[in-house]
């Protein structure tokens, strides 16, 4: 799955859910959120995102290793 990361707090620029060809972004409070079962991989909304807060889940900087089950935490809390 991919997974957003710290530069989406508080930006939400929106522009990874136009390119999203399943609709699996969605809006949080402060950022925006992936959901990882419904990610099918394709890699269409990183090169999109202003601020590159998106990355494969393998490639996540280590400083935003915990967006990783931030973006998991957050479909489990619904
Ligand atoms: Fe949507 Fe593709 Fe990005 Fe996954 S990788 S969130 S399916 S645009």
């Amino acid at each position: 799955t991919y997974t957003i990361a710290e530069p989406c707090v508080d930006v939400l620029d929106k522009a990874c859910i136009e390119e999203c060809p399943v609709d699996c972004i969605y809006e949080g409070n402060r950022m925006l959120y992936i959901q990882p079962d419904e990610c099918v991989d394709c890699g269409a909304c990183e090169p999109v995102c202003p601020v590159e807060a998106i990355f494969y889940e393998d490639d996540v900087p280590d400083e935003w290793s915990e967006y990783v089950t931030a973006n998991i935490d957050f479909f489990n809390e619904v």
